[in-house]
């Protein structure tokens, strides 16, 4: 993909876990890649086709100024979320500080942290039957919007539906997100049980009653496997309340292992 570079930004900033560096403060450079296609700015020549590389130079500096961290790496992170953002056209960001003067006992010229980042896409599906579901999936919703970096693009209809699995207990609600997101796959995960935990989720029961489940269904066209994580969902195909809502909202999606449509 086209992409716009800065290179070796430097910026005075107060980052480091020693409490001189907090007061002293010291020089950063920081190098950034904006993956984002440019032909159509190329075509017309026009700037609010591209992203404006001082815009986002002011944008970095005052990042890097706005908060005092521990972590380069903590730096790097709030500068991509911030960039992303703030800028739709931008699909990924790379980024890298280097901190020439860091306070080593040693010879070296610089050490540095580089970072990319960008937006993906995932279908997320919700359920719920104890408590108020309503409720609990509406404050769901406010929990992943105010996330920096979560935005629900698109909610379906939510629809009452039996429950699954052989356990005796109430009707669910449930439905399905499309979310962007700045998160890989574990870490979405990790921020999900989160927000079901906000909601008072207990696991004791498999597939019993829950104040708020959030499954991941899909995430980009990602295959994967981890100890904790399956994504697409192990058991999507054989469930209509999942399927239903997914399908509201995109019936033409393939499924990257089966080939299958939603
Ligand atoms: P099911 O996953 O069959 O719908 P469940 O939602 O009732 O069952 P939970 O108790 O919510 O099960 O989750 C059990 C574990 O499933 C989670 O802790 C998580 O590690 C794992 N898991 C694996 N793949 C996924 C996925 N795609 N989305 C969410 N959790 C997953
Ligand atoms: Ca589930
Ligand atoms: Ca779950």
């Amino acid at each position: 993909m086209d992409r716009i570079k800065i290179q070796e930004l430097k910026v005075f900033a107060h980052h480091g876990v020693f409490d001189f560096e907090k007061a002293q403060g010291q020089n950063f450079f920081v190098n950034a890649t904006l993956f984002l296609p440019l032909q159509k700015a190329g075509r017309t020549d026009a700037l609010e086709e591209t992203v404006n590389y001082a815009a986002v130079c002011d944008d970095i500096v005052n990042e890097m100024q706005g908060k005092n961290y521990d972590l380069i790496e903590a730096a790097a992170e709030a500068v991509c979320v911030c960039l992303l953002n703030k800028y739709p056209r931008l699909q990924q960001v790379d980024l890298e500080i280097r901190k020439p003067e860091a306070p080593l006992d040693a010879d070296f010229s610089s050490v540095s942290v580089y970072i990319s980042r960008k937006r993906h896409r995932t279908y997320i599906a919700f359920g719920a039957n104890l408590g108020d579901p309503l409720a609990q999936i509406s404050a769901a919703k406010e929990a992943i919007n105010a996330d920096a970096s979560c935005k629900i693009l698109r909610s379906s209809e939510i629809i009452k539906t039996m429950p699954y699995g052989g356990v005796e207990q109430d009707d669910f609600v449930n439905g399905a997100f499309l979310i962007e997101t700045l998160y890989e796959p574990e870490e979405l995960l990790d921020f999900l049980h989160c927000v079901e935990q906000m909601q008072g989720r207990v696991r004791d029961v498999v597939w019993g009653p829950r104040t708020l489940d959030l499954d991941i269904l899909l995430f980009d066209r990602l295959v994967y496997e981890s100890e904790r994580l399956f994504i697409p969902h192990r058991d999507m195909k054989n469930r209509d309340f999942v399927l239903e809502p997914l399908a509201s909202l995109t019936p033409d999606f393939c499924h990257p292992v089966t080939g299958q449509t939603i």
